[in-house]
């Protein structure tokens, strides 16, 4: 036995000699990309345990967009959040593309020696993407502080200004940058995130921009968001962790101060198409802005101390992932997890779902809520839960919730002796102003379903959920249960599965597509 010990032992030296000796070295100097990626490559080579490397899509350029994973935590592991950290987005602001890779540095290197390091990596998912903008970083000019050449990609187009926008139609076209963002977060769930820029020194948190109608003279209000004291936290942990940052000193005359070091992005200044809206309504991911460097693009030697001032304030930051809520959604019947569960806290008017193993996260500050689910084929659930000021030992605790949704049993209701309009709710959660298709899948006589083709309707989910609360209050006393899937089998024309869950609308609203339709009309 102590033989079988002391050849671990001897095993387990031999391992850590061999990865101190071939971990990669990174100087406090500008990476250009080929420099930037063989960096990434060596660090994946020498910590394949630790790390992950891939790219979410490529610039006019052909540079890869490289994001390196982070991570102790097995895969098999539910609820371990993922934290998502960018930088260079403009390619002239470059101190962030640096620290990003000092970060990579400092995780790789300090896991056996930091119990900081250890417990973020053994819990938490971190995903580096060091320059989203290689194509304007490679034209981008070092030393020069203000407006330079490199903001924007090879196209000319600033990425900041060309993500959809919910207040405003953004006529900007796509950029493959932005696409693979928006890729990147359709393919995973982020729940904290943070873009790192230059010229500024302050925590800028969304809204980022107003509804069209809105009064713009200045100073420009607030823009308000439903999470406004969790972004508000968010940006002030970042903020009063950083040197000088909370000191809200303006970099320049042309420039206000910031209190505290932070400002809600649109009472700065309003922006279409910014990322950090994009990820918080179109994803439910909670993600600000770091100005980190009154330079955009500071001399080399200017990069160590700017690495000093943001290091704990980045620790800080990823720790905040683990306030709040999380857990899973499962069948209670069948303990199967739910996938794309639509989620929201009462009274907060922003959407989240479930992954495809109906994990859920949500950053919430110390306080009592209540969590509502909602998935296609499922009775609405909404739980109560406490999340607790006090931390176990120094890391952040978050509530964990087990959700078990019942079934739905009934699954369609008769409008009329005559008709029966059935729509399927989409696949994906009821998120906020998602466009998608709606299919009509039969009609009936009485009872009896009877096939019809299919017709597609588009409307948004909200638009939905409207008109089927309106049905019911309206149509409450003349409707009667139909046990959808009991139906479905007599008539054989229906392919559908329980994850489905079939809404009724209103029969004046049957009687205006039934205009439109043959089938349907000779039935009406
Ligand atoms: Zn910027």
């Amino acid at each position: 036995m102590l033989v079988h010990s002391k050849r671990l032992w001897l095993l387990a030296s031999i391992f850590l000699f061999v990865g101190v000796f071939s971990s990669p070295t990174l100087n406090f100097q500008y990476h250009r990309y080929d420099d930037l990626s063989q960096y990434l490559h060596d660090v994946a080579a020498a910590y394949p345990n630790m790390t992950s490397l891939y790219s979410i899509g490529e610039t006019l350029r052909r540079h890869k967009l490289w994001v390196l994973e982070m991570s102790t935590a097995p895969d098999s592991t539910l609820g371990i959040p993922s934290v998502k950290l960018i930088a260079n987005i403009h390619g002239n602001e470059a101190a962030g593309r640096e620290v990003l890779l000092h970060l990579i540095q400092f995780f790789v290197t300090n896991y056996s020696c930091s119990e900081t390091v250890r417990w973020l990596l053994d819990n938490t998912r971190i995903h580096i993407l060091p320059s989203l903008n290689p194509d304007g970083f490679e034209v981008s000019v070092e030393g020069k502080c203000e407006v330079g050449p490199g903001r924007e990609n090879a196209r000319l187009v600033d990425l900041n200004r060309s993500f959809p926008d919910y207040f405003q139609n953004n006529t900007k076209p796509r950029q493959y940058e932005t696409q693979a963002i928006q890729d990147w977060l359709t393919n995973n769930t982020f729940v904290l995130s943070a873009s790192l820029h230059g010229g500024a020194l302050v925590a800028n948190y969304p809204y980022e921009n107003f509804m069209e109608n809105t009064d713009m003279t200045q100073p420009y209000p607030p823009s308000v968001s439903p999470d406004d004291d969790v972004f508000r936290h968010l940006a002030t942990v970042y903020a009063s962790t950083h040197p000088t940052m909370h000191l809200g000193y303006p970099c320049n005359n042309m420039d206000r101060e910031f209190q505290g070091g932070i400002i809600n992005g649109a009472a700065w200044y309003p922006l279409i198409g910014g990322m950090q809206d994009y990820n918080y309504i179109f994803h439910g991911c909670v993600e600000i802005t770091l100005e980190i460097s009154c330079c955009k693009y500071p001399l080399a030697r200017e990069l160590p101390a700017l690495w000093d001032e943001n290091r704990e304030a980045l620790l800080k930051y990823i720790y905040q992932v683990h306030q709040g809520v999380r857990g899973v959604v499962r069948d209670n019947t069948t303990h199967q997890p739910i996938r794309t569960a639509g989620l929201k806290i009462e009274g907060r008017d922003s959407y989240f779902r479930t992954t495809s193993r109906g994990e859920f996260w949500r950053i919430l500050l110390p306080g009592t809520y209540h969590l509502q689910v909602h998935a296609a084929g499922y009775e609405p659930q909404t739980i109560k839960f406490i999340v607790s000021p006090k931390k176990q030992k120094e890391h952040i605790t978050t509530t964990w919730l087990d959700v078990n949704m019942p079934p739905v049993v009934r699954q369609a209701t008769v409008v009329s002796d005559q008709v029966l309009l059935l729509t399927n709710l989409p696949e994906e959660a009821p998120m906020q102003h998602s466009t998608t298709t709606q299919k009509m899948v039969g009609v009936t006589n009485g009872q009896k379903l009877s096939p019809t083709p299919f017709i597609n309707v588009t409307a948004t989910s909200m638009d939905l959920v409207k008109l089927s609360n309106t049905l019911d209050a309206e149509s409450h006393d003349r409707r009667e249960q139909l046990p959808f899937m009991e139906t479905a089998e007599s008539g054989g024309t229906i392919q559908t599965n329980m994850k489905h869950m079939f809404v009724v609308l209103s029969v004046n609203f049957v009687s205006v597509l039934c205009m439109y339709l043959h089938e349907c009309t000779k039935m009406c």
